[in-house]
Order: structure tokens, then sequence, then C-alpha cells
């Protein structure tokens, strides 16, 4: 078993705590500065949109669709550039949309699921945690859903459900497998007009304000990157920190048992670069 994260031993207090008020939800808190955890989905097609996705100001997480052109070269910059990679695991939709290569469909047994799951994984470095590319159909699957988590849990990677059925199940065999997992809230360029992607982006940080957190989902596209150049920097002014998937699943499970006396762990050791006990 892979040790990326090596606090997954723990994961059955974690889920204790996501069944508990998130940190920051309190009144007490309620100063503590939100996080905004944004995803980028769709990176690997295109090097020029994502090496303007990295040249954002971070952290993102940025997701990469598997088997493209650009996503191993990519997905090690991000990695350089202080961002969490994920797997942008393509998943079958309601629509029959087209998925490329290393979909997860309908009617797969649950040994070339995994294993497909598990080559698309292989091909991007650094890799921490995954989301769902379309899905509509498959998250409403809760065997194929399960045999997902499975593969996760072994790999000591988190999930995040993009949430685009209201019937998936995902999060809810996420937590059942053990996996630390979080789903979207909103969507910030399904409609790319200026207005539109303000109107998201606020309602994601009055969201995080609110809550604490808040998981936004973009993509790579020319008025969203545009957005994110001019809204990104004005983010500390409003209290809001830009936050990595894994570190925000990590101190949520963390805080609450150990807040003192933590020692930096393995997986923050990789994040910063630093040597790596044998
Ligand atoms: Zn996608």
């Amino acid at each position: 078993m892979l040790q990326r994260f090596p606090w997954l031993a723990a994961v059955s207090l974690f889920t204790l705590f996501t069944v508990l008020p998130a940190h920051g939800d309190s009144a007490a808190n309620s100063r503590a500065t939100a996080g905004l955890l944004l995803i980028i989905d769709d990176i690997g097609n295109n090097q020029r949109a994502g090496k303007r996705v990295i040249a954002l100001p971070g952290p993102l997480n940025l997701a990469f669709l598997p088997h493209t052109p650009y996503s191993a070269l990519l997905a090690e910059e991000a990695f350089q550039a202080g961002h969490g990679v994920m797997l942008h695991a393509p998943m079958a939709n309601e629509q029959g949309a087209r998925l490329g290569p290393g979909a997860l469909v309908s009617g797969m047994d649950q040994a070339s699921l995994q294993q497909t799951l598990s080559d698309s994984l292989a091909a991007i470095p650094h890799v921490q945690g995954m989301n769902n590319h379309m899905g509509s159909l498959l998250t409403q699957q809760a065997d194929a859903m399960n045999w997902v988590m499975q593969v996760a849990r072994q790999q000591g990677l988190f999930f995040v459900d993009s949430l685009t059925s209201p019937k998936s199940v995902a999060l809810e065999q996420a937590r059942a497998a053990g996996i630390p997992a979080l789903e979207r809230d909103v969507f910030l360029d399904n409609d790319t007009h200026p207005a539109a992607l303000k109107r998201q982006f606020e309602q994601a940080l009055q969201l995080a304000k609110q809550r604490g957190y808040a998981v936004l989902i973009g993509h790579p596209y020319p008025e969203t990157l545009a957005f994110l150049a001019q809204e990104l920097p004005a983010l500390h002014a409003q209290n809001v920190r830009l936050t990595r998937v894994d570190q925000f699943l990590q101190q949520r499970l963390w805080l609450p048992l150990q807040p003192a006396t933590q020692t930096p762990s393995r997986y923050l050791l990789r994040a910063t670069g630093a040597q790596l006990e044998p």
C-alpha cells in the first residue's frame, strides 16, 4: 500500500470528524481566515492554458485529464509551483458525451474499472487525490463508486465529488470507505460572462466566510483565467486564503487532536520539497 497520506491510518477517526462541524463553524472562530479550495479541471490537452493556470496566485488545485499530451509535464510543474495535483477521472455521463482516454464507464467489471483508474493515477506525477470529469451517470452507481473508493483508499488519496448529478452517491461511498472526501459547492464558469463569473465567485466567497471553507471548481477558459488573475490577488484583503485540498483535509483531521505538538508529516515534507526520511 502506498503511503501518500501517512495520516490515512487514522481514517476511522476522519469519519467521526466529518459528522462534526467543520473547523471554523463556531461563533468563536467566525473571524478566522476562510479557506477557498479552488480546483481547476480539465488540464492536460492545452499546454499554454495549463501554464497560465500554474502561473496564477496559489495554491490552487489542478485536476489533470489522464493520458493527455501535457498532463505529466504540467503536473510536475504544478507540483514544483506548490499547487495541489489531482487526477480528473473521466466518468460516464447521462448525455453520452465523449470522455477521452482513461474513461470509467457503466458496465465495466470491478477489475477493469480499477485497472483503468490505477493506470490513470500512475500517469499523473505527484497525484494526491481525484475528482470526477463529467460522471453524471457513473456517480449514481454505488458499486462503481465503491470500487473507485477502494483504489483511493489503497493509494492513500482523497476524493472530491464534482457533483455533476444531484443523485451522486460518490461522497457517501467515499465516507463509507473511510477516505478523506469533499464535494463541490460552486461551479465558477458554466457561464463565462464577466458578471456571471463574478456572481459565482462571490457565492463561493460568501460560503467560505460563513462556513470556513468552500469548494469552487473552474476551467482553463480564457475568460476564467483573466477573471482569476484579477480577483485572486485581492483575496488576502478579504481574509480569504487559497487552500490546497490535501492540506485542508489534513488540518481538518488533525487539528482537533493535536494542535500544539504536531510534527511535520511526510506529506508536508513532500509538499515543501524538503528531504524525505528513508
Ligand atoms: Zn472536466
